[in-house]
């Protein structure tokens, strides 16, 4: 048993001038809450946040949205601007979890959520994540829902979210606010890459708290999906995902936008490939191209090596089901 304490914060300058070392603020608390219970994390203190003033969608002066970082993941996905303007989005995150965890979890909380690498939960084999300078338990071990791309020797860990995958699709900005101020995150530089400090996931500093996150006008609503392949047709996290979108000039890429999931320490974008595209016609060779392109320096570890194959199918999928399907918007 591991002693807290608990607060509940009704204004944000109270909920920053609390996270102190040790505390963590609690939103929807369907990660954090398991974390606490295998003795994963023990935080001293808890901040509860959900009652701050973070749960509006707003319409922004550029023609995009900012949403509150304790919107409910369901309230955003029905949100009527996000279901005409940004329906990858809503895609996404109704492809993850179920009714019900979506109802509770956050959008701040969804950023924010652990990998589901089965050794980071089980605190009797060693883990880096876990704890510093342990080792990886998963590169020898079963690692069937590792990554395959921008791996290192310390972590071959996934982030498991569908909504964040989309979000990368879509240059979308995170908002934060610390007692030294407030900041604006581009959402690629938000997740990290493991190197040799796998035991951080992002770059959000100890102290901030995300306020709101930023959809930029362009939303990709004609043409776009969310292809999740996993192990049941719902409620499992994605073996591969892939966010979709394009803009077309009759048969002619003029835009694209693709980004991965299930494959990296954060949601897996290439620009170099997705230029490759761009002024090029829909086609299955073309999308072949782009997928070998994006998997050339992909390395699997035994276990999760199927997956290269299966990213590069996924691509494929994805981009001509986001051709075929217009969407008027
Ligand atoms: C059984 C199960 C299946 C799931 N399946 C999927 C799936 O298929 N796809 C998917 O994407 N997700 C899935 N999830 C994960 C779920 O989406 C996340 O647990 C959820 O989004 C986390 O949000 P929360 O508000 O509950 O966060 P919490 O559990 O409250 O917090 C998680 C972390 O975020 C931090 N945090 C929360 N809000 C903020 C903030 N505003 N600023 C700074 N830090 C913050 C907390 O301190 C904590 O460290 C699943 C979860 C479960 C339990
Ligand atoms: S892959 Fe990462 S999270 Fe999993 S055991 Fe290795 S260090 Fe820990």
């Amino acid at each position: 048993m591991n002693p807290f304490s608990y607060t509940r914060a009704y204004g944000l300058d109270t909920a920053v001038e609390e996270k102190v070392d040790g505390a963590n603020f609690v939103a929807g608390g369907t990660n954090l809450i398991d974390l606490m219970k295998e003795n994963v994390t023990r935080p001293q203190h808890l901040i509860d946040i959900n009652h701050l003033p973070l749960q509006e969608i707003e319409e922004t002066e550029s023609g995009g949205l900012r949403m509150g970082a304790l919107m409910r993941n369901a309230d955003t996905a029905y949100h009527p601007l996000v279901e005409q303007r940004y329906p990858l989005l809503a895609k996404a995150i109704l492809a993850g979890a179920s009714p019900q965890l979506r109802n509770m979890a956050t959008d701040g909380g969804n950023l924010m959520q652990r990998t589901r690498c089965y050794y980071f939960y089980d605190t009797a084999t060693p883990c880096n994540k876990r704890e510093p300078g342990s080792g990886c338990s998963a590169i020898n071990g079963f690692n069937r829902i590792h990554a395959i791309l921008g791996h290192s020797e310390s972590c071959i860990a996934t982030h498991p979210s569908d909504m964040c995958v989309a979000l990368a699709a879509l240059d979308a900005t995170v908002h934060v606010k610390s007692k030294r101020g407030e900041r604006s995150i581009p959402f690629l530089e938000f997740h990290r890459l493991p190197g040799d400090t796998p035991h951080l996931d992002n770059t959000l500093q100890a102290d901030e708290l995300i306020t709101a996150i930023e959809l930029p006008a362009k939303g990709f609503a004609d043409h776009y999906t969310y292809v999740k392949i996993r192990d049941r047709q719902s409620y499992a996290f994605a073996l591969v995902s892939v966010a979709a979108a394009l803009e077309l000039d009759g048969t002619t890429i003029t835009d694209v936008r693709l980004a991965l999931g299930g494959v990296a320490h954060k949601p897996w974008r290439d620009m170099q490939a997705e230029n490759l595209l761009k002024g090029k016609q829909a086609t299955r060779e073309n999308f072949q191209q782009v997928a070998e392109s994006i998997l050339a320096n992909a390395q699997g570890f035994g276990h999760n090596t199927f997956k290269i194959e299966l990213a590069k199918r996924a691509i494929v999928r994805a981009l001509l089901e986001a051709t075929q399907n217009e969407h008027k918007s």
